[in-house]
């Protein structure tokens, strides 16, 4: 077990339902269901209610369930249609008339059934709701910041073993092959998402699947991976020149990146809006004169998902909360050449930025 209060996090989201004029909730987003009962299974279905929280899922999950979630979560275990069962359960809970649903994680298939039994005359309004979830996940609690911050050693630890395996002629597929490995040995229980190795000219594509291109003498190497611990995830940054000291085209590069990742991992603060948070990178790569060439967002926060509130963009007008987990990933990128991206995970505490990942920033050069 995790040590994690859910029944705090159950509290906080009955909060907000009240405050949205909302009797209960249907939550089907599986990172959102193990944020509130810890269920890490495949298939289920909750329901929160001002009362209980009803957890539907099916067989194969009969024993894990039980140990996972607490035990105010009431349990059904449901062998044909979860949908079916829900409806049942449903009629039988009283005083349960608007319900939410998470209308950016429903299908359309899915959707069609409450909304046709809606429209059959059944006495449940439906809402469609967006992020009642996902912005209570914003601000991790204790038991989650230990989680990440194993995932930020587990990635660390794994990118120190990689790097001295790393040669000339290697494909960035078998470089991929050796991170992974090293990451399950250091203990991550999956990745992530695909782990990104770019050498060369491909480093110029900030989101470059690992490929059967060759590493050659004197190539710039893109590493963008992370790790998983307890369902949280780390995701991390380097990029490294190979089998030959660095050009000072490569080192004058690299040198901005660090430079605008450092001072911005500084500078950022819990309650800074997230487009000003981005500025604190951008605006120092423009003044050197590389502003079109970082042409992604500065970061995002991380979590149970890779991806998730809050964002360090242009266009992010909501402020950073106190508590969230955030990389910082300034990159500069020049198509036929190569690119640079260094990223950092950072918790955003009421007392400033503490920067979790600490792997060596300076321009290594491996094999
Ligand atoms: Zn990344
Ligand atoms: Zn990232």
């Amino acid at each position: 077990m995790t040590g994690a209060d859910h029944g705090a996090r159950l509290t906080r989201l009955r909060q907000s339902l009240t405050t949205s004029g909302l009797d209960a909730m249907l939550v089907s987003a599986l990172p959102n269901i193990r944020y509130l009962t810890g269920f890490s299974g495949s298939n289920a279905l909750v329901v929160v209610t001002p009362t209980e929280c009803l957890l539907l899922t099916d067989f194969r999950y009969a024993t894990q369930v039980k140990s996972e979630v607490a035990a105010a979560v009431r349990v059904i275990i449901e062998s044909s249609s979860l949908w079916t069962r829900l409806w049942q359960e449903l009629h039988a809970s009283a005083g349960t008339k608007v319900l939410a649903f998470e209308s950016a994680h429903v299908t359309h298939q899915d959707a069609a059934k409450f909304l046709d039994a809606a429209s059959d005359g059944s006495r449940w309004l439906w809402r469609p709701a967006i992020n009642l979830v996902e912005v209570l996940r914003e601000v991790k609690d204790d038991s989650e910041l230990v989680q990440i911050r194993h995932a930020v050693r587990i990635a660390e630890e794994a990118l120190g073993a990689t790097l001295p395996q790393v040669r000339v002629g290697m494909t960035e597929m078998a470089v991929a092959g050796i991170l992974e490995r090293e990451l399950r040995l250091a203990g991550s229980e999956g990745f992530p998402f695909e782990t990104i190795v770019a050498a060369g000219a491909r480093a110029a594509l900030p989101h470059a699947r690992a490929s059967g291109n060759r590493i050659e003498r004197g190539d710039l190497l893109l590493v963008d991976f992370g790790a998983v611990q307890g369902g949280y995830c780390s995701d991390l940054t380097r990029t490294v020149v190979v089998g030959a000291p660095p050009t000072d085209r490569q080192l004058e590069i690299h040198t901005a990146v660090r430079e605008a990742n450092g001072s911005a991992s500084a500078l950022v603060r819990a309650g800074m809006r997230g487009r000003d948070a981005d500025a604190l990178a951008r605006d120092y790569i423009h003044r050197l004169g590389f502003g079109e060439a970082f042409g992604h967002s500065l970061g995002h926060g991380i979590g149970l998902e890779v991806h998730e509130a809050p964002r360090l963009a242009k266009s992010a007008e909501a402020p950073l909360p106190a508590g969230s987990v955030v990389t910082i990933e300034p990159g500069i990128y020049v198509e036929g050449w190569g690119g640079v991206r260094i990223e950092d995970d950072v918790v955003l505490t009421s007392e400033g930025p503490e920067v979790l990942s600490t792997f060596d920033r300076t321009l290594l050069q491996v094999g």
